[in-house]
């Protein structure tokens, strides 16, 4: 049969009751017939609470230490459920990411992984072993240091071994049934989507749908690994993020819970697949810059050397009068104080007016595949977010994708407006949200 990856969030080990649970799952599956290895995030809230205690001894951890205490979290879950499948009479071992063979960059606190030599959980497989792996975590190839991914990075860990070994099928578990067509907590009437493009997923996990880490995506789709994202609290299918072609090749695999070639051709594809929203960036705008060849260049080389990420751009067309022009961008809060401190010191060089920094915006976004062959539907999302009364003040687009900025407060009437003008609205409510932290 098939190699399944499963990963298992914090919410999903918060406690032993929870692990119990969760080992007789991973057992179900491995009965099955298919070889198994469980990727696991630290119980419940242990990271914050982990950080947290950093904090009370020094405001700085020292980066080394810091990933080292953090690593601990999900120590501590890969031994305890290794445990409970063990009393369930199978064989399971437990690996740090060191031991699985998880390579990355030398960065603590965000290693980005370069590769994963998975000997050791090969072989555990090949002794009729279940592999549980510690999520989140790896070693420096080069300081052979221990390394965090950065937070929630054990979706990461879970594709990228899937990927290493050749995985069928890596399975998400967290506390929702799947991806929904909205923040269910904003639109009550969210429908749970049945597949979802690796190009549409990533569009929306980078317009702030938390599900999935845009990094995660990103390896799933290099390397063509389906991901199936679903809850372990039901026995629900959940949403498939993968193209056609791979849930193909899963299907010839004979994973389980594949939607089948006639359900899926069944499901009409809608021409937007959800919309997102996201309240994490703030805009600036560089006011009264001279109409000169390079001040564009000029100001975004000043933001990039402070290594800030841009998201949107734009530049109106100069006064004829004045020979001068605005450019708004819009970029992470967090970023914000920096971004103003750098570009007030080319104030003279640029020779613009005045800054103006405002972060009580929040980005509402329609992403689908069907937008490229639909014409009209920019048109559509404007008139709903206008007939909800909410002024637009940027706009952006890509291929599948359109977003406008609005007020901060506005966020959740333009997201329920657009939900409702492309017909995503269903009937009866679907989404459940079973744990607590939404992760
Ligand atoms: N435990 C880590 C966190 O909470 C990693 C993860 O859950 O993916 O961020
Ligand atoms: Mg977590």
């Amino acid at each position: 049969m098939g190699l399944v990856v499963q990963k298992y969030g914090g919410s999903s080990v918060a406690d032993a009751q929870c692990i119990k649970r969760v080992a007789q799952r991973i057992v179900a599956t491995k009965k099955a017939g298919h070889d198994v290895v469980v990727v696991v995030s630290a119980m419940g809230d242990t990271t914050d609470e982990l950080s947290d205690l950093a904090q009370q001894i020094t405001p700085l951890p020292p980066p080394r230490e810091f990933d080292m205490l953090l690593t601990a979290g999900e120590r501590i879950s890969m031994a305890l459920l290794a445990m409970a499948i063990q009393n369930l009479g199978q064989i399971a071992k437990s690996y740090t990411g060191s031991q699985a063979g998880v390579l990355t960059t030398s960065h603590h606190g965000r290693a980005k992984i370069i590769d994963v030599t998975p000997g050791r959980i090969r072989q555990a497989l090949d002794e009729g072993a279940i592999a549980i792996v510690a999520g989140f975590q790896g070693v420096s190839q080069d300081t052979k240091e221990i390394t965090t991914l950065g937070r929630g990075g054990s979706d990461t860990t879970a594709v990228a071994l899937a990927a290493a070994l050749g995985a069928d099928v890596c399975e998400i578990y967290t506390d929702v049934d799947g991806v929904f067509t909205a923040d269910p907590r904003i639109v009550p009437a969210a429908r749970r989507i049945p597949r979802i493009s690796y190009a549409e997923m990533l569009e929306m996990a980078a317009c702030g749908t938390k599900i999935l880490l845009h990094r995660c995506v990103e390896y799933a789709r290099r390397y063509q690994i389906p991901i199936h994202v679903r809850s372990s609290f039901s026995t629900k299918v959940g949403t498939w993020v993968a193209d056609a072609e791979t849930v193909d090749a899963a299907r010839r695999a004979h994973v389980v819970d594949v939607p089948s070639v006639s359900e899926e051709s069944q499901m009409e594809q809608p021409i937007i697949s959800g919309v997102s929203h996201d309240r994490t960036e703030a805009k600036i705008t560089v006011v009264a810059v001279p109409d000169k060849v390079g001040e564009a260049a000029r100001i975004f080389k000043t933001l990039a050397d402070a290594e800030i990420n841009i998201d949107m751009i734009v530049q109106n067309v100069s006064g004829v009068a004045t020979g001068r022009t605005d450019i708004s961008f819009t970029l992470p809060r967090a970023d914000g104080q920096q971004a103003m401190t750098a570009l007030a010191k080319i104030k003279d060089t640029v020779g613009y007016e005045q800054l103006l920094y405002d972060d009580r915006i929040g980005k509402v976004s329609l992403i689908g595949a069907g937008m490229r062959t639909n014409p009209g539907v920019a048109a559509r999302f404007f008139q709903a977010v206008a007939e909800a009364g909410v002024n637009i003040e940027m706009i952006s687009t890509s291929e599948i994708r359109v977003s406008v900025v609005v007020d901060e407060d506005e966020v959740d009437a333009a997201v329920a407006a657009a939900h409702h003008a492309f017909d995503l609205d269903s009937e009866e409510v679907e989404a459940v949200v079973y744990g607590g932290t939404g992760r």
